[in-house]
């Protein structure tokens, strides 16, 4: 039996049989064939750029003509590639003449297309690039497809264990066939663990070097109450473990039953629970667990685990179903958050060095006008339908909210020029998640309908700790003094400006920062769903009065120790069953 602690970032308990999976990305060694298996290999080759070409095809021809236009010629372009039998043959050439496997043949000759059209000063050139890795991605996938652990095809529950997921590779998961996941790599807040959370699978990430601990079909049980992975446990910690589990989920059934009490505190202040969302099938979640709307919705992850950028009516679609289920509670549409940990179909394959600081969010949307305008169509559409908002994220000035502000106009004015009905008086808000931003809160507050408080960049940004770096995890708090100072800052420059409030960061679905928070003056908080009801306890279970002097002696304090451990002690007083 082995014992691993990292860090619980889902909460529950589950036991099953071990399936390791790896990263999606392709590590194709350089590795030597035998004359004699040179043909086979061509052929492999041969059979992955026909089979490429199929799939192609039936992906233009499922694009509609006007929506879909840029993607179908996108379509276009990378079959007339993979049609080019010129590349064909550098790729067969290469294994013939090294000897060497088709994958390995594949990757050379497609980096070195892609690092000639990357030095060409042209940029739309030098853009085909990405171009080239998403082709090179589709044939590694067909030459290694039926190797790989197909987890959308799962028939027994499991537990995933893995060096690290990508938030992609997570949202993917059958809830009804993994039960648990543990990575060695990851943090409270990375986005793997926020998918995780919002599925309601335990998870323990950052323990560092289970992977080279586990093997595939063996026994493990995911504690994420605790941050515990134990492997091949023994009959007495199973037994232990089946008790706990059940005492757990009796734990969350109880809760279930304050869904329809209101989220009011003990002197009787009104707190609003919304619920944050990455895909439509969550929303019916929301309002099981009792939420009273989506203060988040990350629709991003739309763009996630499929080949092609969603189309202007898909993003309408999944919008309207959400406004379907929500009826006429508020749901705030978060545009786009892509780069850093969740890539853009067009931009998987072109790393930056310090992605979190790069080409993210806002940013990538202000630079590829065509894609965000799609999006922005399908919001202001869908605007009609409900009491929706718009919320733009990682604004870092008010120059690029402007810009922003300017190109949701420009999308107005096109459906005005079509006759498209949208909601004029559409309310704008943004995601206060860099030090910039609560710096400047005062003038973003101007342009602003809304602030949405997102603690898990800020605090990312703040303490300059990158949030999924497991090396680093004890350093990233929310607790720092650093970090509560800007929050507090922020809820002031909304209260003063009197727009509205919320947190949407990880920080509003721990129960230990639910009195600092109330204290400093949050009356709305969103979170995943199934954390709702414990947090909704806590609420109930504290009077303003006491959040605020709490925050008063806790806004004295200069450590992050101090601090963490008088708010968690704090809690643990109030619902000594929530810890
Ligand atoms: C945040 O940064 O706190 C946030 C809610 O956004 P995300 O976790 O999607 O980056
Ligand atoms: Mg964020």
């Amino acid at each position: 039996m082995d014992i691993k602690k990292g860090i619980a970032v889902s909460p529950g308990v589950s036991i099953g049989k071990c399936l390791i999976i790896d990263s999606e990305d392709y590590r194709i060694p350089r590795r030597q064939i035998d004359a004699s298996q040179r043909m086979g290999e061509v052929q492999r080759v041969r059979n992955a750029f026909r089979d490429a070409v199929v799939e192609l095809t039936e992906l233009e021809q499922a694009q509609d003509d006007t929506a879909g236009g840029r993607i179908k010629d996108i379509f276009a372009v990378h079959l007339r590639f993979l049609r080019d039998r010129r590349l064909r043959k550098r790729v067969t050439d290469l294994v013939f003449d090294e000897s060497v496997t088709a994958e390995y043949a594949v990757v050379t000759v497609f980096h070195e297309i892609a690092a000639h059209f990357t030095s060409v000063k042209d940029s739309y050139i030098s853009e085909r690039a990405d171009d080239i890795y998403d082709l090179e991605r589709r044939l590694l996938k067909l030459l290694l497809g039926s190797k790989r652990e197909d987890l959308a095809r799962l028939r027994e529950e499991v537990v995933v264990v893995a060096r690290e997921l990508s938030p992609t590779q997570t949202a993917g998961f059958n809830k009804a066939f993994v039960r648990g996941i543990a990575s060695d790599a990851g943090g409270r807040t990375s986005h793997a663990a926020i998918v995780a959370r919002s599925l309601g699978i335990p998870a323990v990430v950052a323990l560092e070097d289970l992977t080279e601990i586990v093997r595939g079909g063996d026994n493990v049980i995911v504690d994420g109450n605790r941050g515990l992975v134990i492997v091949n446990p023994d009959d007495e910690t199973l037994q232990q473990y089946e008790t706990y589990s059940a005492d757990f989920v009796a734990l969350e059934h109880r809760l279930d039953t304050i869904r329809e009490k209101p989220a009011v505190t003990r002197d009787g202040v009104k707190i609003t629970l919304l619920g944050n969302i990455e895909f439509p099938d969550e929303a019916e979640m929301i309002l099981e667990k009792g939420g009273e709307g989506i203060g988040l919705y990350r629709t991003e992850f739309l763009y996630l685990n499929r080949p092609t950028e969603p189309t202007e009516e898909e993003h309408y679609r999944a919008y309207a179903q959400t406004i379907g289920v929500l009826k006429d509670r508020p749901i705030v549409f978060r545009t786009v958050d892509l780069g850093a940990d969740k890539y853009t179909q067009r931009k998987r394959f072109a790393p930056e060095p310090n992605p979190f600081l790069g080409l993210r969010s806002i940013r990538l949307c202000l630079q590829n006008l065509a894609m965000f305008k799609t999006q922005l169509r399908a919001i202001l559409r869908a605007s009609v339908l409900g009491p929706v908002k718009v919320m733009f994220p990682l604004i870092t000035n008010l120059q690029e909210l402007m810009q922003a502000k300017m190109i949701l106009h420009d999308v107005m004015e096109d459906l005005d020029e079509e006759s498209i009905a949208y909601n004029r008086d559409i309310d704008v808000g943004i995601m206060v998640e860099t030090p910039s931003a609560a710096l400047t809160a005062s003038t973003l507050a101007r342009e602003s309908d809304f602030f949405s408080i997102g603690t898990n960049d800020l605090t990312q940004y703040t303490l300059a700790v990158d949030r999924g770096n497991e090396l680093v995890s004890t350093l990233y708090s929310p607790a720092d003094p650093a970090v509560l100072r800007l929050i507090r800052t922020v809820i002031q420059d909304a209260y003063k400006a009197q727009i509205d409030l919320s947190v949407c960061g990880e920080t509003a679905s721990e129960p230990e920062y639910v009195m600092i928070l109330l204290g400093m003056g949050v009356r709305t908080l969103s979170l995943a769903a199934p954390l709702i009801p414990e947090i909704k306890e806590m609420i109930r279970s504290v009077t303003i009065e006491e959040c605020n002097s709490l925050t008063r002696k806790v806004l004295a304090m200069n450590s992050e120790r101090q601090i963490s451990s008088y708010i968690r002690s704090a809690a643990r007083k109030v619902l000594p069953e929530a810890f």
